[in-house]
């Protein structure tokens, strides 16, 4: 048997096509190299719209677009492993290149918990899709997860389907653990105006097919798992930090690694007060354009730049033309106030589409 001949790229080789990944290997085209983009489904998923498209807000073309409208060089596979420069697909191919950068993104949380597998999840436009197809035949939701995810997607669901009953279960206190309380407290307003149930402080015991059970109660309905994501990054066996990110240098480049660089949820950013930075797709749109350049920079033989990454705040569309935002202490979320997020969370998404795929991007405009 012959061993495969690895497939040298002449340009960066870019792991995921999401916001990290499109972003990178824009800054790479821009300046006249050529950005190779391996991606499982050769698509890319606008995840900031999938609430509102398995909601059924938002139409399902909101979901995905095609890579090939980013770049002209798309390779379809899974990355399978990794040494610095070289990857291997899942299919058996090795590309390497002078430089990598790795935006593979995060997968949903599988903590031990019964039954779990009954849950659908949300993150990819397939999971989206199957979710919506479910919603529009189910009477009851029942959503595991008060963050960002869960939060919008009670909102659409509730939005949308007036006849389905929506729970909204968290084991914390508040909805929106992450930013601040007000923000919380004003999530759970909308949402129980829109007469979801919200049940804070309630751990999940255990999964069924049409139920969620928390300390002996059972909520009917079709169980949706938002319970947060975890990037899973030492399964390709890179240097990871606690919360399982890549280890990055202040280049972005994986630490102690020479020729590959990583962006976006994958990987463990922090600001300039050494904080570890959200997974957010605004963090991954600036990483990744700061990777696609160092990459460039790596190639040319050129000083890397350091990156300066900052989390401005939170838009949040929870449908029905209300929404949440918080840009540090100035929140957008009291009543009326509240009509102004999912604007800016729609002026958002078409800004990300203009930037990677021009002017022409408009006719795909998320509606
Ligand atoms: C429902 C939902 C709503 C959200 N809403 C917001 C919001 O309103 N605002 C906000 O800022 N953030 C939001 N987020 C978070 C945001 O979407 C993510 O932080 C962002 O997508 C991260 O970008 P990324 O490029 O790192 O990962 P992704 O966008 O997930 O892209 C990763 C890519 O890598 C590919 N990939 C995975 N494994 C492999 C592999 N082995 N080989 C090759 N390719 C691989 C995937 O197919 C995917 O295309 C939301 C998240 C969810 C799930």
């Amino acid at each position: 048997m012959t061993t495969p001949t690895a497939i040298a790229v002449d340009g960066v080789l870019v792991v995921g096509g999401g916001y990290a990944g499109v972003h990178a290997a824009r800054s790479v085209i821009r300046a006249g190299r050529r950005a190779f983009i391996i991606d499982p489904t050769g698509r890319h998923d606008f995840v900031t719209r999938l609430a509102a498209v398995a909601g059924g807000t938002a139409p399902e073309s909101d979901a995905s677009a095609s890579l090939s409208d980013f770049s002209d060089d798309v390779i379809v596979g899974s990355m399978a492993s990794i040494v610095d420069g070289a990857v291997t697909l899942n299919d058996g191919r090795t590309f390497t290149a002078d430089a990598v950068v790795v935006t593979a993104g995060a997968v949903p949380l599988a903590p031990s918990i019964e039954g779990l597998d009954f849950a659908l999840p949300l993150r990819t436009a397939a999971d989206a899709s199957r979710l919506r197809a479910k919603i529009d035949i189910a009477s009851s939701v029942v959503i595991v997860g008060g963050g960002a995810t869960g939060v919008q997607l009670a909102g659409a669901v509730a939005a949308k389907h007036r006849s389905v009953a929506v729970t909204l279960m968290d084991g914390a206190q508040t909805l929106l653990a992450g930013l601040g309380a007000a923000t919380g407290g004003d999530a759970a307003r909308i949402l129980g105006d829109r007469g979801v149930d919200v049940r804070l402080g309630s751990d999940v015991d255990e999964i069924g097919e049409g139920s969620v059970n928390v300390a002996g109660d059972m909520f009917e309905g079709l169980p949706v798992w938002a319970a947060g994501y975890t990037a899973r990054a030492d399964d390709f066996g890179f240097p990871v930090e606690r919360s399982g990110r890549i280890d990055v240098d202040q280049f972005l480049r994986v630490r102690g690694w020479s020729r590959t660089f990583a962006a976006g949820d994958v990987a463990a950013h922090r600001d300039a007060q050494g904080r570890e930075l959200p997974m957010s797709a605004q963090i991954a749109v600036q990483a990744g354009e700061v990777a696609g350049r160092n990459a460039l920079r790596l190639l040319r033989g050129d000083t890397l730049d350091r990156a300066r990454l900052s989390h401005r705040g939170w838009v949040l569309d929870l449908g029905g033309f209300r929404g949440l935002a918080e840009f540090g202490p100035v929140t957008l979320s009291a009543p009326f106030l509240d009509l102004v997020p999912p604007v800016l969370h729609w002026a958002i998404d078409v800004k990300h589409l203009i930037e990677t795929r021009g002017l022409g991007g408009l006719s795909d405009a998320p509606s």
